[in-house]
């Protein structure tokens, strides 16, 4: 289709494109507009200062009127759910459990245009296809626009799609406040249009049982796919953490002149120490090739009493230690709890690790992965298997019990900042991917 055309709804186009295998050719022009609109709709004004959209504030409701506009214009059907949550569904060739694509369509504060609304425009551009060619997916595909997954407006992750499988609990909704203007999430969902009364009593609106896959396209927020010049990756599994955000270390200060190696109580040095044998435990286990990252993120003597002259009798440190595997993050707890107790000894300090805080690691369908993989190949595109190491709504459809996948796009810059930078032509790559994989429909049973 030519760019700037529009679709009707239903009406095959005689010059509607195919891709290799078949399938309808995704409408990359709907999205490449629906982006500009985004970005000037709900933008700060300059392009340094990039997008906001408020979990259930104005910037998300703009996104998600812009799809569903756009959905009632190709006649896809419509429906929100009792969080706000977007379902756009077009009906399939062959009944049973469908296929959902879609991710989040709110932003962090000066965020990127990209975070999340390429995910749902990678949905609605494959759905567009089918309709421009007159065509069904192989099965019901139902394009989901996600509200409030950003923690930082509410505190708490996840909510609509939580919201969707009726996890949202009483007490979140009536106690938690947005960081920016104290209205109780409750009183927001409420204020957008949504039921906190239906969300109260956990009615879900999603069945896993009627869910064959559920598919989240997403920029790549590291530099992997960028430095290795590939333009997708296939996501094996989201990576669960320990942390530990106020650790401290208690030593004692003293004269740096004066005072012998044998008589320091040094904090600095003890978890300098810790930072360099954890470091030695990530080396380890990357040979031995387990997932994991480990960050010292804050790392402070005390402002007020640390001097160049003095050894260092307080640091204040956190720890994020992340995998994919459950089984790595206990052994590396393990190692670290020993490490502490022997650094304790050794240099006379005191570690105080504080309250340790995480999550669970989720796992995406291995037979999801393999189809999803074989198209890929099929259509000449070299995507990557890698580990995820941010939190996304695929980690709750994971948890319940529907096989998930995630495709990362390759993107400069990181995200939730104004600099992200995905090429078009590799979302395309992932719209068409998805573009085939709807028209095969998924390969194998679901799995439990
Ligand atoms: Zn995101």
């Amino acid at each position: 289709m030519r760019p700037g055309a529009t679709s009707s709804a239903g009406v095959q186009s005689d010059d509607a494109p195919f891709l290799k295998d078949g399938a309808p050719a995704p409408d990359i022009a709907l999205a490449e507009r629906l982006f500009i609109e985004l970005r000037e709709r709900t933008g700060e004004g300059r392009p340094d200062r990039g997008v906001t959209r408020a979990s259930y504030g104005l910037g998300e409701q703009i996104a998600h009127d812009i799809v569903q506009r756009e959905a009632r214009r190709l006649g896809l059907l419509c429906a929100i759910d009792a969080a706000c949550n977007l379902y756009i569904s077009l009906d399939g060739r062959e009944p049973g459990p469908a296929i959902i694509i879609g991710s989040h369509l709110d932003s962090v504060p000066k965020g990127g245009n990209f975070d999340g609304a390429a995910g749902v425009l990678v949905g609605l551009a494959v759905a567009a296809g089918f309709v421009r060619a007159g065509q069904r997916p192989a099965r019901d595909l139902i394009v989901f626009g996600i509200r409030a997954e950003e923690s930082t407006w509410f505190g708490a992750s996840y909510i609509g799609s939580r919201a969707a499988f009726g996890k949202l609990t009483g007490t979140e909704l009536d106690t938690v406040a947005r960081t920016s203007d104290r209205v109780l999430l409750g009183a927001a969902i409420a204020s957008a249009g949504g039921d906190p009364v239906a969300l109260h009593a956990g009615r879900p609106h999603l069945d896993a049982a009627r869910i064959a896959a559920f598919i989240e396209p997403h920029i790549e927020q590291g530099p992997v796919l960028v430095g290795e010049g590939r333009a997708l990756g296939i996501v094996t599994g989201i990576r669960g953490s320990f942390r530990y955000r106020h650790a401290r270390c208690d030593g004692q200060y003293s004269h740096s002149g004066a005072t012998p190696r044998s008589h320091r109580n040094d904090a600095v040095l003890a978890t300098a120490h810790l930072a360099v044998a954890l470091d030695g435990l990530w080396k380890q286990h990357g040979a031995a090739g387990h997932d994991l990252s480990v960050t010292f993120g804050q790392f402070a003597t005390d402002r007020e009493q640390a001097a160049f002259s003095k050894v260092a009798g307080r640091v204040d440190f956190s720890i994020d230690v992340r995998s994919e595997d459950p089984a790595t993050l206990d052994l590396v707890r393990e190692d670290l709890l020993r490490t502490v107790a022997g650094l304790e000894l050794e240099f006379g300090v005191k570690f105080s690790l504080g309250e340790e805080t995480g999550s669970q690691p989720a796992h995406m369908d291995k037979a999801l992965i393999a189809q999803l993989s074989d198209v890929a190949q099929v259509q000449g595109v070299d995507a990557r298997p890698m580990p995820c190491g941010a939190g996304h709504d695929a980690a709750v459809f994971a948890q319940n019990g529907v096989p998930t996948a995630m495709i990362f796009i390759r993107n400069r810059n990181g995200s939730h900042n104004p600099h992200e930078a995905m090429e078009i032509e590799d979302f395309a790559r992932a719209a068409e991917l998805l573009a085939a994989f709807c028209h095969a429909g998924p390969k194998t049973p679901r799995t439990p």
